[in-house]
This record gives C-alpha cells, sequence and structure tokens, in this order.
C-alpha cells in the first residue's frame, strides 16, 4: 500500500522538483512566480493560505493550511518547513545548467535540488494525498524567502502566524540531513564594523585618525572575547567546539602605505551556543567602541565615526530535554541517531514561538550550495516514506 503511495508520488516529486529548480530564486531577488505556483497547487486542494512579503513585496513568504476531509480547528498541526531561496549559480564549472533540472544516475542535479527544493517538491507532492485523508491534525506548509541570508522572510511570517493565534505543536524543517533527525544548532550572527577617521599625509599621522589602526584595537578586543567565551563553556555542549566562537573574516581598509587612512571595515562572525554568549559580546564590544575608542577618535576628529552594521543573527537551535518533534522523527525514520549540526537553519525561530522542532530533510549538506548540486532518488523516496507514515500518526 505504502510502496504503492510513494510509486505513484515520486514521478510527481520529480517534476515539481524540475519546476522548482527552474524558478531563478536567488537569496534577494524575486521568488513570486515559485510561491505563487506552490499558491495555486495548495489552493486546488483546499488549503487555506496566506502569504507575507517584504518591505518592497518583492519576495514572499506562503504559509498553506490542509486540514484533510474535515474541519478542523488548526491547533496542534504539524508544519513542514522550507526556505525558497537558493544560493548563488553561475554556468561556470557546472557540468549541466544549474537552473535546468538534469536526471543523470539516479539523481537530480540543479541548484536547489537539495538545499532545499528537494523537500518542497516532496511535500507539493503528497499535498493531494493528505487533503483526501481524514486528518486529526491539519498539516501546514511554511515557503520562505531569503533563509540563505540570515533567514530574513521566517520571522515575517512567524509574526503573521502569532498574530492569527495559530497554535501549532510540531515543526519539521526539511534542510538536507540525510533524513537523520537533528536535534541542536548553534547561532550565526554576523556583523559588519565600519569605521570612519580622517585622511592625511603618512608623514603625520597626529594629524589624522586612522581608521586601520582603530579597527586594530576593535579586533584586538574582540580577540580578549573569544578567550572569555571559551571559560564560558556550558556544561554537556552538544557541539564541537562546545563553546561559542567568534571569528574575523574580512578587513578592508586604506588606500596606499603613505596615506592616513580614513576608512576601514571587519566583517566578524559570532556563533554562540547559548542566547546569552550573542548578549555578552555585543554589550562589551559596544561598550568598548562607545567609552573607550569613538571618544578617542573624535578628539581629533569630531566626525569620526564606528558603526555595526548587522548582516544578520539566525538564533541557535537548543537541544530540549525531551522533544516531541525529535522524537517523532526518530519513530518515523525508525533511525535513533540524534545528531547536532553546524549550520544554521530556522529551525530556532520555530522553536523560539514555543513549537517542537526538529531539522530533518533529504539530501546531504555536503552536496549544498557547490558545484553540481544533487539529490538522489533514494533519498527523495526516504523523505516520501518519512511524510506518509508521518499521515498514519495524524489520521484515523
Ligand atoms: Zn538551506
Amino acid at each position: 500500500m505504502q510502496k504503492n503511495i510513494i510509486e505513484e508520488a515520486f514521478p510527481e516529486t520529480l517534476k515539481i522538483l524540475s519546476e522548482l529548480i527552474k524558478f531563478k530564486t536567488i537569496s534577494g531577488t524575486s521568488n513570486i512566480d515559485l510561491i505563487e505556483y506552490c499558491e495555486k497547487k495548495l489552493e486546488v486542494l483546499g488549503a487555506k493560505s496566506f502569504k507575507t512579503f517584504d518591505d518592497k513585496k518583492l519576495r514572499a513568504n506562503l504559509f498553506s493550511t490542509i486540514s484533510g476531509k474535515k474541519k478542523l480547528n488548526g491547533e496542534g498541526g504539524i508544519i513542514l518547513s522550507g526556505h525558497t531561496d537558493v544560493v548563488p549559480a553561475s554556468d561556470n564549472g557546472w557540468t549541466s545548467n544549474p537552473f535546468v533540472a538534469t536526471k543523470k544516475n539516479d539523481r537530480i542535479y540543479g541548484r536547489g535540488s537539495c538545499d532545499m527544493k528537494g523537500f518542497i517538491a516532496c511535500t507539493l507532492a503528497l499535498a493531494p494525498y493528505f487533503s483526501r485523508q481524514n486528518l486529526k491534525k491539519p498539516i501546514h506548509f511554511s515557503y520562505t524567502y531569503d533563509e540563505e541570508t540570515a533567514c530574513q522572510g521566517a520571522p515575517v511570517m512567524l509574526r503573521e502566524l502569532k498574530n492569527r493565534k495559530i497554535n501549532c505543536s510540531i515543526c519539521i524543517v526539511g534542510e538536507p540531513t540525510n533524513m537523520k533527525a537533528i536535534q541542536a544548532h548553534k547561532g550565526c550572527y554576523e556583523y559588519s564594523t565600519h569605521f570612519t577617521g580622517l585622511a592625511g599625509h603618512g608623514s603625520a599621522p597626529d594629524k589624522g585618525v586612522n581608521a586601520i589602526e582603530y579597527a586594530n584595537q576593535f579586533i584586538n578586543k574582540l580577540m580578549e572575547l573569544r578567550r572569555e567565551l571559551k571559560k564560558r563553556e556550558p556544561k554537556n555542549s552538544v557541539f564541537t567546539p562546545p563553546y561559542t566562537t567568534l571569528q574575523i573574516g574580512r578587513i578592508k581598509g586604506g588606500i596606499a602605505r603613505n596615506v592616513i587612512a580614513d576608512q576601514c571595515t571587519v566583517d566578524w562572525e559570532l556563533r554562540p551556543v547559548v542566547f546569552e554568549d550573542g548578549v555578552f559580546v555585543n554589550q562589551i564590544i559596544d561598550k568598548y567602541v562607545n567609552d573607550i575608542l569613538l571618544p578617542e577618535m573624535r578628539k581629533t576628529y569630531p566626525e569620526s565615526n564606528i558603526k555595526k552594521e548587522v548582516i544578520g543573527e539566525i538564533i541557535g537551535f537548543n537541544k530540549e530535554e525531551e522533544s516531541e518533534a525529535v522524537n517523532l522523527i526518530c519513530n518515523l525514520t525508525g533511525d535513533n541517531s540524534k545528531d547536532v549540526v553546524s549550520f544554521g537553519t530556522e529551525a530556532g525561530l520555530f522553536q523560539e514561538l514555543g513549537i517542537s522542532t526538529v531539522v530533518c530533510g533529504p539530501g546531504s549538506i555536503a552536496q549544498a550550495h557547490k558545484i553540481d548540486e544533487y539529490v538522489s532518488f533514494d533519498e527523495l523516496k526516504l523523505c516520501l516514506k518519512m511524510l506518509i507514515d508521518l499521515k498514519d500518526q495524524i489520521s484515523n
């Protein structure tokens, strides 16, 4: 019976995945056509949907609910969550066009095939099946924009979910994990700090304000904090390394050896194991900037400035002692290995709303963001099987 359903849904999954790959939904560009495609597919099944948008209405999130044959009040539903954006891909280096799905060796190649349009395709292919069942709890489809650029879309959708008082009990984030249950990941905070000083002749350093030199002091302070973070390692941390890390990724500043640099930018990141570490670092570094560095710079040049640009703050996804969502996936897949990963997802955002959350989806993170990204047929079939079994848990 179940095998038949998989055999039936699988060609449809491939067809949908091919269509999804064709939408060039690179983060920061419009995903509206893709969202409308998904919306229509769910609409004909009687799904109730709402959309939320970015400020310019260029990008949309879709939240859509299928209640099956009965009328349900929406309580306790299960969210199947996927992001619709992909990282950029140029034709260079790819064996085939990244935005044309290519089937080869029981794999489907294309940008987003594993991260994470494969999961979205599985959920859409089974939506007609879900809609025919006597569900006890609704199934929600959450498709967001701009996850790859620090989860900008999901918070907009979640705010509306809260406004509408839609209470969901479980969320499955279908990022590529080879269908294993992932129970935690670190946060990922990204910043650019911009220093503006005063240019001048290199022979008279005291007459200018050297942005690079202040950036250097700033970096030294961050390195001091990095040592502090190690000492703050929480007991029983599930991560490797077990403490919050801090790293400088790029410095850009100055124009020539003999010119005082009036501009410098430091790109840095923080990967908190606990939320408090993020607060700790930001409070101390902000205070250092405002109380020490800025007054010093402004003594010589009052218009000197230091500005912190928040690129994104993906909050961590914390391990729960008894996670309903993680246990559910382990039951469905028969695989009890509960793992942690080092990449960020939207999971922490759903968890923050009190929804028990797990990350589990088809494909491997090793293929994500890479040239010749692919997802294997087997992984897609395992995902279909998991979703069909999920239906059995919530229907009569
Ligand atoms: Zn992803």
